[in-house]
């Protein structure tokens, strides 16, 4: 499907079914695969053939809907995982060791803000937080000698800050490290950061590419393009035999385009287990095939509902990069020219009791710990995910009690529009 255009892949890629086969992926449902010797079974335990014996490791509809999304990203490999904690986890645990230390933006979601600022840093793995609008100088103050990759997000959620992916990529090849890039937000329809320089990408599935909030699930995706034998000093888990794997060294068998993935598939998912289930690939397979009809609507809502809100008098400040005013507009021009994602923020004059009016009077728009849902959703972090924290904190976290995550669905705009006037009619 190389040579196809992003919307054709959107829609056939990964599964190019045979003469007389089902036209839809099939979900393969079954744990395990039959073979008539040992000897069959033995090839593929050694990765001396291709093929599948249990579902914990592979299973054909998880491997048809992760080349889809390979294609789509501009990667040579990629692997499902059950979530989007568990790519973001296994994406940097494939090279990250005991001892080691990485450099991770900020502006990050809270999930994984606690994954590498907490538990990470209980199994000895160091992160150093850098702004996301780090200069040059300040990045490169942040590596130390055991510094294995850079961190970040395209759009940040939720502070939808945009990452300079081109500095932050040029910084870390300065190094010679990886840059992971966490592509949630915009999804590959919206921006391709392996076009910008990064190598590894993952995603929370469960927000656009499913679309629908049907499937927890997440995908990682490599580039091809890091040389692990280059600094094999460094990555001593891809560049020297693996003990646990019959004495296979990754980077020398499968090369830069398969290195990655094979190690996280063979040695990861072998021991966490983290595998997403077939029937949750099937159904990410059916957000995907509309993806990129689905994205262009959901900015759509997002600007009208951005400027709406902007010039509304009840209104204090309003965050998305399409606004001309935001601090993110530029870099959005450059990395996301087709436009971002539906997520708004917002804070209502009246702090945390405005923003609860506010909410409890909209019609169409649903209170949710959710985002990036074909149904509009929102959340007044305040009063939900942050409630432990005090007015002060929320301010010192940059989430004021008042602030609103507005997730615009694929409605009409002009039914949002009149919800959300309505509802600050109220307050
Ligand atoms: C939701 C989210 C995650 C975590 O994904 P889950 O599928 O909920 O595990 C990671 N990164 C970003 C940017 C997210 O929005």
């Amino acid at each position: 499907m190389k040579d196809y255009k992003l919307n054709t892949k959107c829609v056939q890629g990964g599964y190019r079914p045979g003469n007389g086969e089902p036209r839809q992926i099939p979900i393969v449902q079954s744990t395990t695969f039959k073979y008539d010797t040992s000897e069959d079974m033995g090839k593929l335990f050694d990765l001396e053939a291709s093929g599948y014996f249990y579902t914990r490791l592979q299973n054909p509809t998880n491997d048809y809907v992760a080349a889809k999304i390979a294609e789509m990203e501009g990667g040579t490999a990629a692997m499902l995982t059950s979530s989007g904690q568990a790519a973001n986890f296994f994406a940097l645990f494939n090279i990250c060791e005991c001892g080691d230390h990485f450099v991770a933006s900020s502006s990050i979601y809270g999930g994984t803000f606690n994954l590498i600022g907490v538990t990470m840093k209980k199994m000895g793995i160091d992160v150093t937080f850098v702004s996301p609008d780090a200069t040059e100088e300040e990045l490169d103050a942040a590596f130390k000698e055991n510094t294995k990759a850079v961190f970040g997000e395209t759009i940040a959620n939720p502070a939808l800050t945009v990452l300079d992916i081109e500095l932050f990529a040029k910084v870390a090849h300065k190094h010679g490290v990886p840059l992971i890039i966490d592509n949630t937000f915009p999804t590959p329809v919206n921006c391709r950061p392996i076009e910008w320089g990064a190598d590894i990408v993952t995603h929370s599935t469960t927000k656009y590419m499913d679309g629908h909030g049907s499937a927890v699930g997440g995908v990682i995706v490599d580039s091809g393009k890091f040389d692990w034998m280059a600094h094999a000093d460094k990555y001593p888990g891809l560049c020297t035999p693996d003990e646990s794997y019959h004495g296979i060294t990754y980077a020398e068998k499968f090369g830069k385009e398969g290195a990655f993935i094979t190690k996280a598939t063979a040695q990861l998912m072998r021991d966490l287990g983290s595998i997403q289930s077939p029937q949750n690939a099937y159904y990410l397979n059916l957000g995907l095939e509309s993806i990129h009809v689905r994205m262009p609507r959901h900015v759509e809502n997002g600007q009208a509902v951005a400027e709406f809100l902007e010039a509304h008098p009840k209104v204090t400040k309003v965050t998305y990069s399409g606004l001309k005013n935001d601090k993110y507009y530029e870099l959005a021009q450059k990395y996301l020219p087709n436009g971002g994602c539906g997520v708004v923020s917002f804070e209502v004059e009246g702090g945390r009791d405005a923003a609860q009016k506010f909410m409890k009077a909209l019609r169409l728009a649903a209170i949710e710990t959710h985002v990036a849902d074909a149904r509009t959703c929102c959340l007044n972090p305040a009063t939900s995910t942050h409630r432990q924290l005090t007015d002060q904190q929320l301010e010192d976290a940059g989430i004021p009690a008042g602030l609103i995550r507005l997730s615009c669905g694929l409605e009409d705009k002009e039914d949002l529009i009149a919800d959300i006037s309505q509802a600050l009619d109220q307050i």
